[in-house]
């Protein structure tokens, strides 16, 4: 019964972090965005972005939970581009696979 009670508590506690970071980043690149405080590259971001393979054009998004191809099933955070664009610490989800055609490349 303990094993259950602490495994509840974990995934709480899990969820609530990533509730938080979910919010602050949101926080950060609204911030970001009206106070017109982009990253350096952020044109440059957008731009590969949108020659990305796993870009979801409708939604904007890095890949998409909601078409499943040979290249989508599993790829991408999913995040609005425009908003993680904007936030300096951010890094392209390719980059973080060590796969070609990132924003580093
Ligand atoms: S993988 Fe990188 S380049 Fe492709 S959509 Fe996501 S963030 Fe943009």
């Amino acid at each position: 019964m303990i094993n259950i009670i602490l495994f509840l508590f974990a995934s709480i506690l899990a969820i609530l972090g990533e509730a938080k970071m979910f919010a602050v980043n949101i926080f950060t690149a609204m911030k970001n965005i009206i106070k017109k405080d982009y990253p350096e590259n952020y044109q440059s971001r957008i731009s590969k972005c949108e020659n990305c393979r796993i870009f979801f054009k409708p939604l904007k998004t890095c890949g998409t939970p909601f078409r499943f191809t040979k290249n989508t099933s599993t790829s991408g955070c999913w995040c609005f581009i425009p908003f993680k664009a904007a936030i300096k610490e951010s890094t392209c989800w390719l980059d973080e696979n060590h796969l070609k055609g990132g924003w580093n490349e």
